[in-house]
């Protein structure tokens, strides 16, 4: 179960959004994942899991007053920590502030990967956290998720031991989109060694539809002590290029991740465009429910394809296809449109990330082409 470095390599390009320098020419090998495709590129994207209705209005607000302060440096004690704790009922010292979630995990990794501290993460999931622990010299052990797409927390609980220094839960997991039960995570928390430290990504918490399966760490806290819960504005709050995440964690946990911490680095813009989008509790409703009704589409579509997929509680969907992945994409992309890559560990899928109606229509059109 141990993972080869190239291996890691190519499952975070797999489920990455924006590929550290090392990766990039690794990336650049590849024609299908030419960064030619930027943000302003004519290409439908549905490869990022970025928002694809863009930023609030109440947070684009925000922006147009921040933007003659440029020329300062950001406030390191900032409203928008005090929002975050006062919203989930912790002190502000408990709120770890990042240059995206992408700077959150960077923490943790440096507090606690290390030689002969390894990470133990699930696969397919996303490999950010391999990828810091590849290079930094600790091993990553990747445990095959559950047949039912949950992390398979009896293999892993099985596979922990001394030297597992850190395990990353993503929930919902990203490439597939699925839950862990809530319930399972528990009693995993309750049998894990108790010095070994948990994350829990919850990058894309808000789009998940109520059912009993799922709690947020946050909003239904456990007194866990090991607990790093990260998120993310960059989903449903649509700020990917401002860059700008946080962690929850107890004070003695944050004291540890502090000491990576990058001074400045969550900037001026990022923080009352973070702040006013936190405020618009109605604007982001309305675009959870907008998720909602997209998912809904997307399955209405791929069922009267008889394509099969995986159920999805996030803005994505993997998707199984009957070509080479590789075939498809390049299919797609030629057609102006560009979608995630596979995972190794399931060959036959691709990742679509939610677009709006329109692009959505183009994407099935496509679609039909191919078949054809
Ligand atoms: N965690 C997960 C599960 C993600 O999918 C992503 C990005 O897609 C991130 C973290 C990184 O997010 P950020 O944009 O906050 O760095």
């Amino acid at each position: 179960m141990t993972v080869s470095r190239r291996s890691v390599l190519r499952n975070f390009i797999v489920c990455s959004v924006g590929a550290p320098s090392l990766l990039c020419a690794e990336m650049l090998l590849d024609p299908l994942q030419s960064p030619a495709a930027g943000a302003h590129s004519s290409f439908i994207r549905l490869d990022r899991n970025e928002n694809a209705y863009g930023a609030l209005d109440s947070t684009l607000e925000a922006l147009r007053r921040s933007l003659s302060f440029t020329y300062r440096y950001p406030d390191t004690q900032n409203l928008l920590q005090q929002k975050i704790a006062s919203l989930y009922k912790v002190k502000p010292e408990q709120v770890v502030m990042g240059c995206g979630s992408t700077d959150v995990l960077r923490m943790v990794a440096d507090a606690f990967l290390a030689p002969g501290k390894g990470l133990m993460i699930a696969e397919p999931g996303y490999g950010l956290l391999a990828f810091y622990a590849q290079v930094r010299n600790a091993k990553v052990v990747s445990v095959p998720l559950a047949g039912s797409h949950a992390h398979d927390l009896k293999a892993m609980l099985a596979a922990a031991d001394s030297s597992t220094g850190l395990v990353y839960i993503c929930n919902p997991n990203n490439p597939t989109g699925t839950l862990t039960p809530r319930a399972d995570l528990e009693e995993f928390l309750r049998k894990l060694p108790s010095n070994i430290p948990v994350v829990i990504d919850e990058a894309y918490n808000d789009y998940v539809s109520p059912t009993p399966l799922y709690a947020s760490f946050l909003d239904k806290p456990v007194n866990d002590p090991r607990l790093i819960v990260t998120r993310t504005f960059s989903k449903i709050h649509a700020l990917a290029g401002l860059r700008i995440g946080y962690a929850i964690a107890a004070t003695e946990m944050v004291s540890k991740l502090d000491r990576g911490f990058l001074q400045f680095g969550v900037n001026l813009l990022a923080l009352p465009a973070a702040l006013a989008a936190l405020d618009d509790t109605e604007g982001l409703k309305f675009k959870a429910k907008k998720n909602a009704e997209d998912r809904l589409q997307f399955s209405n579509a791929a069922n009267a394809r008889k394509v099969e997929f995986l159920e999805s509680h996030t803005n994505f969907f993997m998707l199984k296809v009957d070509k080479p992945p590789r075939d498809v994409i390049k299919h797609f992309r030629d057609n102006n449109i560009l979608v995630g890559w596979w995972v190794p560990a399931m060959g036959q899928h691709i990742r679509v990330t939610l677009g709006r109606p329109e692009e959505m229509k183009q994407f099935w059109m496509v679609w039909d082409k191919l078949s054809a």
